[in-house]
């Protein structure tokens, strides 16, 4: 309610999306959405309710019910997500720099990644569910049994703000292949491709109800109303560890279906035989990318102590020449973090990483870039494990290194978190490197790499870092409902 504001003429109105139409919400309250590189406001967004969660829940259980796209054959639903996707394609600069301008990110990352991800998103799963196996058990002669999936009703999607459009297409494209209706609610933060794609939805004729956006807050505002809905069937949720909880704890009563996708804090082991050519460049880019907000970042990079010293060096000279500035200019390499409040957390973090330990570079708030939310990129070492730089999720763009002398002690660091996202490891034994795969617990091993992905392959974190798995037929299996026909036949 901080960023409440009066409605200004001039400013972006970016409202709910309920039952095929653009709306207020019942309160006809709003908040500002501001750009993180400046710190203005460019938008005032609908601030939904319980009331606007109920209508738009309410839309998507009649669509469910009494409407089409449940009852359209797979084929017809997939045509409608390709449509989708090319439209996304056709419209790919404004939602880049829609994207760019609220979440800070430089546009490249957006034009080139985010935006045609989304799109691919769409196109994938068109393609991806067209596949699906459904499995028959033959008993007998005389008996046989079928394992259909079936549509699970309203889904509740609830999404973060750091790959805003990429993360809410990953649920909804699945989603709406399975034949179910969409309540989303976007992060506060970054409200804007959310509504540009409810207009996509429209021009490419998702009939009314199947797809909703209520916008607000989470925790006591639309996202909580969302989780304890009766009528809401599943949430799948992307987001902090903490939100996790609380969703599961408000959506037991109503026995609703979870999918998390949590917090992360990824270990990058180099050991000394690596290629060091790609390894450092690799280990700067899953650090800083996204201001290292994402949660895949290789946020702690553990280096063999043979070749410490010439990983640290050369990584801090690469860190002291990324472009930080404006997100919206093609040179800019890192933009702005998402808000006063993240930034600020992130610079806790970093006092902390100061007094106990030794800053090589950055780490410090960019004045001359004016209002905007910019930190430069830091590089830490002589932190021990244990502090909390090492244990907790900063989201942001810090690095601590720390050595190591033996495998053991590098897959010993790499688990002591209470996080199991991704890892990365880097060397040229394959032996080494299939015993440290099947020792890191982590849902997500990086071999010589970061960042692969096959969109087909199980997407999740263990330990504190997820429940359920995301991608190929784990999205379509999550959004379905499984019911098992059991034949017996006279022969
Ligand atoms: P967040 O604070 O947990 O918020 C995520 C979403 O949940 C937002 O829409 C938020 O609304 C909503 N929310 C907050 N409290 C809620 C509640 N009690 N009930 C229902 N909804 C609630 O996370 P974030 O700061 O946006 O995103 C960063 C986090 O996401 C990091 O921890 C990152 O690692 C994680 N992440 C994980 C993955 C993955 O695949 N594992 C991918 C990306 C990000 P508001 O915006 O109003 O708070």
């Amino acid at each position: 309610m901080s960023r409440s504001g009066a409605v200004a003429n001039s400013l972006k109105s970016i409202e709910h999306f309920i039952d095929g139409k653009f709306q207020g919400g019942s309160s006809k309250e709003t908040f500002e959405t501001i750009n993180p590189a400046t710190g203005k406001v460019h938008g005032l967004v609908s601030l939904g309710t319980a009331d606007d969660i109920d209508r738009a829940v309410a839309a998507a259980r009649r669509a469910f019910e009494k409407g089409p796209w449940p009852r359209l054959s797979m084929r017809e639903r997939c045509d409608v997500l390709r449509k989708i996707g090319a439209l996304i394609l056709e419209r790919r600069e404004e939602f880049a720099i829609a994207e760019s301008t609220d979440a800070g990110k430089p546009i490249n990352e957006s034009f080139d990644g985010d935006i045609p991800r989304s799109a691919f998103n769409f196109q994938f799963f068109a393609d991806f569910a067209a596949t699906y196996v459904e499995e028959t058990f033959t008993s007998s002669a005389s008996e046989r049994h079928i394992a259909v999936r079936e549509p699970l009703g309203v889904c509740g999607l609830i999404t973060p703000w750091n790959l805003p459009l990429y993360l809410a297409t990953w649920k909804i494209a699945p989603a709406l292949a399975m034949g179910n209706t969409i309540v989303l609610k976007p992060a506060e933060w970054t409200p804007y491709t959310a509504y540009l794609l409810a207009e996509v939805m429209q021009q490419a004729g998702l009939p009314p109800g199947v797809f909703n956006i209520v916008q607000g807050f989470g925790a006591g505002g639309a996202g909580e109303a969302l989780t304890r809905h009766s009528d809401v069937r599943s949430i799948s949720f992307t987001g902090e560890t903490s939100t996790g909880r609380a969703i599961m704890q408000a959506a037991s009563a109503t026995l609703k279906k979870l999918s998390f996708e949590l917090g992360g804090k990824g270990a990058n082991i180099i050991f000394a035989d690596a290629d060091l050519d790609d390894a450092i460049p690799t280990a700067v880019r899953a650090a800083f990318r996204n201001q290292g907000q994402i949660c895949l970042a290789g946020s702690r990079l553990f280096v063999e102590r043979k070749v410490y010293d010439q990983v640290v060096e050369k990584i801090v000279a690469l860190v002291q020449r990324i472009k930080v500035g404006d997100p919206l200019s093609k040179e800019t390499e890192m933009g702005a973090l998402i808000s006063r409040e993240h930034m600020e957390k992130v610079q806790s973090y970093l006092a902390i990483g100061k007094s106990e330990g030794k800053l090589l570079c950055g780490g410090e708030r960019l004045n001359e870039l004016g209002d905007g939310n910019f930190l430069s990129p830091s590089v830490f070492t002589d932190l021990k494990i244990q502090s909390r730089f090492l244990q907790e999720e900063i989201f942001g763009p810090a690095l601590p290194i720390l050595p190591f002398d033996s495998e053991e002690e590098a897959i010993e660091l790499a688990n002591a978190t209470p996080y199991g996202l991704s890892a990365s490891v880097w060397s040229k034994d394959i032996d080494r490197l299939e015993r440290a795969s099947a020792k890191i617990r982590a849902g997500m091993i990086w071999i010589n790499t970061w960042f692969a992905r096959d969109l087909r392959t199980p997407f999740g974190g263990q330990k504190s870092s997820g429940m359920g798995r995301e991608g190929g037929r784990y999205s379509l299996e999550f959004f379905s409902e499984a019911k098992t026909i059991s034949y017996k036949y006279k022969i």
